[in-house]
């Protein structure tokens, strides 16, 4: 029997949104989210494709309505299709949703659209090839532009492209970067950079570039104004006059936005993590594990771990992490 309840955290907070890391994997190896040498986690520490889809569906049963697969690169996992469709049918499942780099949407596209995929996100932080190759320490734009070509062509109802935004990297290419998410009528949201991990190619507090700064930066070529649409996380959008695309920001240092937190993160080794920034967490794989065959104890564990959840993140970008977790293992 579905138990239909719905997950409330200690500050009345309502949790609808489950993102699922399926991967620490990457084929990319992008400056702000790993460092060079990253060490992946052992493949028999990973939950199972199995494991992932018994715990989206105790989400769903417990009055989740939308699920993000993420990784690490999601669309690296050997068979992740199975997840997708089998995720897509659960009822009760308002939006199943992906983030990727783009690389392997050519092959991916239209199955994932089948598998009732509407909406992705496909992050690409230069268009210029030099630049994105220094960005992700190994990348081919020409890849990451044929999967957004992919996606277009498989007629995703929306597609918004992430873009993190670094101090003296890729900051002078927000213009250019929404200039392409408007011929191609596709979302873009700029992402303020935080501090996940040590990293070793540049100083996050340097780099830092302000969604206002970028806002000032797009206002001297085009008319933007705010409006409360939301995609259900945590962008804050603007339109643009005369034109489709949404400008969305991310800005955990700049507009803290805990306050409206709806969502928890799974690890793909299956640790439920309540806040991006800090380490409060459940092992929801030795549970899965230990019940191989009742969901009920799965279901309380969920319900209690919502007493975890912290009230916000305190990220200080001048001071050493505090959150030795990279963004590829935490799921973004
Ligand atoms: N590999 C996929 C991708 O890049 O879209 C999905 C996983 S990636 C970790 C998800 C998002 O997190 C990407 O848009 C990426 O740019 C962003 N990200 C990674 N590390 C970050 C960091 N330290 N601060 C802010 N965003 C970060
Ligand atoms: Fe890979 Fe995404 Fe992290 Fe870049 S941001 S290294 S593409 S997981």
């Amino acid at each position: 029997m579905t138990q239909q309840t719905s997950l409330i955290d200690r500050f009345g907070r309502q949790v609808d949104y489950i993102r699922i890391s399926v991967t620490d994997r990457c084929d990319l190896r992008c400056i702000y989210c790993m460092s060079e040498n990253v060490r992946f986690v052992p493949r028999s520490q990973l939950l199972t494709l199995e494991e992932i889809v018994r715990i989206g569906a105790a989400f769903v049963a417990l009055g989740v309505r939308k699920i993000r697969i993420t990784g690490g690169e999601p669309l690296t996992r050997n068979n992740i299709l199975q997840v997708f469709h089998q995720l897509g049918r659960l009822d009760g499942l308002q939006e199943l949703t992906l983030t990727s780099n783009g690389t392997q949407l050519p092959r991916y596209a239209h199955a994932l659209r089948r598998a009732g995929v509407k909406r992705i996100n496909i992050s690409i932080d230069s268009l210029r090839p030099d630049r994105f190759h220094a960005i992700t320490r190994n990348g081919e734009i020409e890849k990451t532009l044929a999967g957004i070509d992919a996606a277009i062509a498989a007629g995703f109802e929306r597609i918004k492209l992430n873009a993190v935004v670094l101090k003296n990297r890729n900051h002078d290419e927000v213009l250019d970067l929404v200039g392409f998410a408007i011929d191609r009528g596709l979302d873009i949201s700029f992402i303020e950079e935080m501090p996940l991990g040590i990293i070793d190619e540049h100083d996050r507090a340097e780099a830092y570039y302000s969604s206002d700064l970028i806002l000032a930066d797009l206002r001297k070529r085009y008319e933007m104004y705010p409006t409360t649409e939301s995609t259900g996380g945590p962008s804050r959008y603007y339109r643009i006059a005369g034109q489709e695309t949404r400008v969305g920001f991310i800005s955990p240092h700049s507009h803290n936005f805990c306050d409206q937190c709806n969502r928890v993160r799974l690890t793909a080794e299956g640790r439920l993590l309540l806040c991006l920034g800090q380490e409060h967490s459940l092992d929801l794989r030795r549970v899965v594990r230990a019940n191989p065959s009742d969901d009920r104890p799965l279901r309380d564990a969920i319900i209690a771990a919502m007493q975890l959840k912290p009230k916000g993140h305190d990220f200080d970008l001048t001071a050493q992490p505090v959150i030795f977790r990279h963004m590829n293992s935490t799921g973004g």
